[in-house]
């Protein structure tokens, strides 16, 4: 196949899809691959790299669009800033497009790539199972997140992490509350745990007490609601009995908390909201909270994404894409994942829709919905 990588569009956005030792092993497989000139630049992949690995470089996204009977990509598409066209206007009908597809994008996106008859992979929707480990995007984004998170807030914090003992007297370790102990949350206490802070975490799927404590964490104890956990491994959306009782064992905590790490979610829905305005008071000033689900939501009420909040004497860092400020890796890992995936759907020439991974992350093909869960929605 004739494989694209464009230079993303999205503003902020310095990752790229495939990284030049991903285009060796698709050369491997008899693709061939193009990349637009400066794709790979924000990352620290040079175009010279791409070329060495056998990637031709194209300079114009037009004529990179049109050559392409599959297009890897990170962001959802969206109109081109300079030329002024949708993505996937640019796309030749039937093109394959593999990248990020959020649900709050499906109703403006889906219609047109039904329209085009694209072939749609969205990464968000890969099954959550061990064969589709190597796949998946979220699991790296957020391992990037998570690290990056606890980064930003001791970088803030007006104190050490560690425990010290100087010759200028004792200074007691950090106090960290990770609430949602997902893949960043559990990244995000072994970061905090290895910078020599004290770490609690809270989660409503008991499952995760283990993995918490594995890594030296404390798992706080409350009332677990009975059945916490999709068959999917995320979490349900809890009751707001569950909430209110959850908020009460958080806000008992704060008093003593340098630091909060947010990255509780609900797969397609508002994140819950854990810390209010009120409970924020509690904090001792110069306290810090790095929110991971400012998009959607916030689990602070006082977290806007991607803008800074100072109130009580406490930084509120609403974060949105935080693993886009780890470039480099975090471009290595995703194309280590899309490719995988690339490998598994392509195997045999054609598309498998009785496949687990296929038909999950599928989205669309042949002007048809694939996915049962997206389609349901636009039934
Ligand atoms: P996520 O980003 O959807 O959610 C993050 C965390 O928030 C989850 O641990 C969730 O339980 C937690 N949360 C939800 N409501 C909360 C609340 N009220 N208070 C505190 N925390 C709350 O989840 P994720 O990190 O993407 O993954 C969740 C799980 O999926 C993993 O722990 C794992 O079991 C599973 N998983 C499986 C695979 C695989 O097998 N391929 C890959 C990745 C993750």
């Amino acid at each position: 196949m004739k494989i694209g990588i464009p230079k993303e569009i999205s503003s902020g956005e310095g990752r790229v899809a495939v990284v030049p030792v991903m285009v060796s092993q698709l050369k491997r497989d008899e693709h061939e691959v193009f990349v637009e000139t400066g794709a790979g630049i924000d990352s620290n992949f040079l175009d010279d790299e791409f070329k060495q690995a056998g990637a031709e470089i194209i300079s114009d996204a037009k004529d990179l669009y049109q050559v392409a009977e599959a297009v890897i990509k990170f962001q959802a598409p969206e109109v081109h800033p300079q030329l002024k066209k949708h993505e996937i206007e640019l796309l030749k009908d039937g093109t394959v497009l593999i990248c990020s597809l959020p649900p709050q994008k499906h109703a403006e996106l889906i219609p047109m790539l039904q329209k085009h008859k694209i072939t749609t992979f969205a990464m968000e929707y890969l099954p959550r199972i061990t064969k589709a480990q190597s796949m998946d995007v979220l699991s790296s984004m957020a391992t990037a997140a998570g690290y990056k998170a606890v980064l930003i807030a001791a970088d803030h914090l007006t104190k050490f992490f560690p425990l010290l003992m100087t010759a200028a007297g004792t200074i007691p370790p950090a106090n960290v509350l990770i609430l949602g102990a997902g893949v960043a949350g559990l990244q995000a206490i072994a970061t905090a745990k290895r910078l020599g802070a004290r770490v609690e975490a809270f989660d409503p799927r008991p499952v995760v007490k283990e993995q918490i404590e594995s890594l030296g964490g404390t798992f706080v104890e409350m009332e677990m609601p009975e059945d916490a956990e999709t068959t999917g491994g995320y979490a349900k959306q809890q009751s707001d009995e569950f909430l209110k009782k959850e908020q009460e064992a958080i806000g008992a905590r704060l008093p003593k908390v340098d630091v909060v790490i947010c990255t509780a979610q609900i797969f397609g829905k508002q994140a819950p909201l854990l810390v209010t305005d009120e409970m924020v008071k509690l904090m001792k000033p110069g306290s810090v909270i790095v929110d991971l689900a400012a998009a959607e939501g916030g689990n602070c009420e006082l977290s806007e994404p991607n803008k800074v909040t100072e109130k009580y004497g406490v930084t509120v860092f609403g974060k949105v894409n935080l693993a886009r400020e780890l470039p480099t890796h975090a471009s290595q890992m995703h194309s280590k994942n899309v490719t995988t995936l690339f490998k598994h759907a392509f195997q045999n020439g054609e598309l498998d829709f009785e496949d687990e991974i296929v038909k999950n992350a599928c989205i669309t093909h042949n002007g048809e919905i694939i996915n049962e869960m997206v389609k349901k929605n636009f039934s």
